[in-house]
């Protein structure tokens, strides 16, 4: 044990913004586990922190490897490249196999570990793919029992929910958080985009899109009570701060009527950032619309993701078009300035047609959009965030292939060109080669550390670099895999039945919807089970 008073410490380690959404409510979490502990203490380390302070706690500015543990999430696979070069910078030793008995054991989670976290395994000593309350206190324990790196190693392999590397067998289990107690923070305090105080609304989502990572590797998905979510609330409202719901499934959460009708008791003024379009079109949805108008929201996102009905039926999207038109005309009476609407291509199955029909369906929301507007002397914003489809492991859609690059800029031009002849919208998103890396992490194993090391934190890699250790790499993104077939991903067990991807993926070549998700009695896909179907 080192000097923090005798007590196990951990420092923990995020890419992103501390003070932001993504970053500020995992890193809160964990040290909120942690420092429940009384024998532990967690400290916050900003891995995007450069200069003097970099590579130091925030709190007590020791050095990261000074720590016991240095847990790390990580939210996108693109900060897998940071690790690596990060972990060096501190001075520890960025291969496990490297690290001595004074080295800080590295513990990995987060939504890309849980999707696979094949890639930095050289980098890790354990990679925990679930929720975090479950496992990080039994970690905590089993660190704190032992001592020398090895036993501790040890200990830590019989802790449910975390891999260790070299001595875990058998694909782990991604455990779910039964407590109802939301993470809640206030974004940036003090900067002029903070004041806002964002409260967790649940985990997962049971829309079942069948391209979503977060709504088929958080399974069974799960909703704080309306009553903890308020009661986590009351802190912003007693700031005066804005409240942001976040969730990936807000209009689904089952209490959502009696949680507004208590949130606007409390006169809480709402944001929330993306709303799916078939709620809006339904009573409850207009009334949250109208609500967080009147309370400031400036940008309102409408995931509309395709335009052709036939393509909406292959993704299992629940919205039809007269909805998306609904949602975005109710959208323009209200004083919201931006309507931004984020879209997909290069999708299962996608045609010449269905390009036809994403620009038509753009134009259509823009007439929705600014109609109301003009009568009432408003002007409005309208942009699309244009993103290539990305095959994500533990989906439906996972075996699918990306079409080649050159074809994904044609497809792209293709729809930017149509867009820009309609005027006034703004384009945005990610380019073919980024989302097709993004791919390649999610089908690399433990042979992509090499190029994650020696890119030295920069992604994506240099060209060479990555085509001198991989040749064609594009061939292993453009590629159906066998269905069936080994994954490396397959050492993440998310409780979802192969034999029920398999059989969505049948539905969607069908078109044809998939079964409801309503945890209860359902024993469907597997998730709900005690032990994976
Ligand atoms: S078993 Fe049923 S309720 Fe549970 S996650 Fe699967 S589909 Fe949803």
């Amino acid at each position: 044990m080192k000097e923090f008073g005798g007590r196990l410490a951990a420092a923990v380690l995020s890419f992103e913004d501390l003070f932001g959404q993504m970053g500020g409510l995992a890193v809160d979490l964990l040290c909120r586990l942690v420092n429940a502990d009384p024998l532990a203490l967690a400290e916050r380390l900003p891995g995007a922190e450069r200069g003097p302070h970099a590579c130091r706690t925030l709190e007590s500015g020791r050095p990261a490897r000074d720590f016991d543990l240095i847990l790390c999430t990580l939210s996108a696979e693109e900060q897998f490249a940071r690790l690596p070069e990060y972990l060096s910078r501190c001075g520890i030793p960025t291969r496990a196999a490297q690290r001595g008995e004074h080295d800080p054991l590295v513990v990995a989670g987060g939504m890309a570990v849980r999707l696979n976290p094949r890639p930095i395994l050289p980098f890790l000593d354990a990679w925990a793919p679930g929720d975090a309350e479950p496992t990080l206190p039994a970690l905590l324990d089993a660190v704190r029992e032992v001592s020398g790196r090895g036993r501790r190693l040890e200990a830590m392999a019989s802790v449910a929910g975390l891999g260790v590397v070299d001595r875990t067998a058998g694909p782990v289990r991604c455990l779910g958080c039964a407590e109802d107690r939301p993470a809640a923070r206030t974004l940036r305090p003090g900067e002029p985009d903070g004041g806002i105080f964002v409260v967790e609304t649940g985990r997962g989502c049971p829309a079942g899109c069948r391209f979503c990572a977060v709504g088929w590797a958080t399974r069974p998905p799960r909703f704080f009570s309306a009553k903890t979510i308020c009661a986590a609330a009351g802190e912003g409202v007693r700031q005066g701060l804005r409240i942001g719901l976040v969730g990936a499934s807000l209009a689904l959460h089952p209490e959502l009527v009696p949680l507004l009708e208590e949130l606007g008791g409390e006169r809480a003024d709402l944001t929330a950032a993306s709303l799916e379009p078939s709620f809006l079109a339904t009573p409850t949805g207009q009334a949250l619309l109208r609500r967080l108008s009147s309370s400031g929201l400036h940008t309102l996102t409408l995931a509309v993701e395709c335009g052709s009905e036939r393509l909406r039926r292959v993704i299992h999207k629940a919205a039809r078009r007269e909805q998306i038109l609904e949602a975005a005309a109710r959208a323009g009476e209200t004083s919201i300035q931006h309507l931004k609407l984020y879209l997909m291509l290069g999708l299962p199955s996608e045609e010449e047609a269905d390009l036809l029909a994403l620009t038509e369906m753009v134009g259509d929301v823009q007439r929705a959009w600014l109609s109301p507007r003009r009568q009432r002397g408003r002007s409005g914003r309208l942009s699309v965030s244009l993103n290539p489809f990305v095959p994500k492991p533990h989906t439906p859609f996972a075996f699918e292939a990306m079409p080649r690059r050159a074809e994904l800029k044609r497809r792209m031009m293709v729809v930017q060109d149509r867009l820009r002849r309609l005027g006034g919208v703004e384009l945005a998103g990610l380019s073919p080669r980024l989302a097709q890396l993004q791919c390649l992490l999610n089908r690399s194993d433990e042979s992509m550390a090499e190029v994650l090391e020696r890119a030295n934190g920069r992604w994506p890699p240099p060209p060479a670099l990555l085509e001198g250790l991989y040749g064609d790499w594009e061939h292993r993104v453009t590629q159906a895999w066998p269905a069936g077939g080994p994954v490396p991903w397959s050492i993440v067990d998310t409780g979802v039945s192969k034999a029920w991807l398999e059989a969505e993926r049948d539905r969607a070549q069908r078109a044809e919807p998939g079964p409801a998700c309503r945890p209860g009695n359902c024993t469907a896909c597997g998730a709900c089970s005690e032990s994976p179907l």
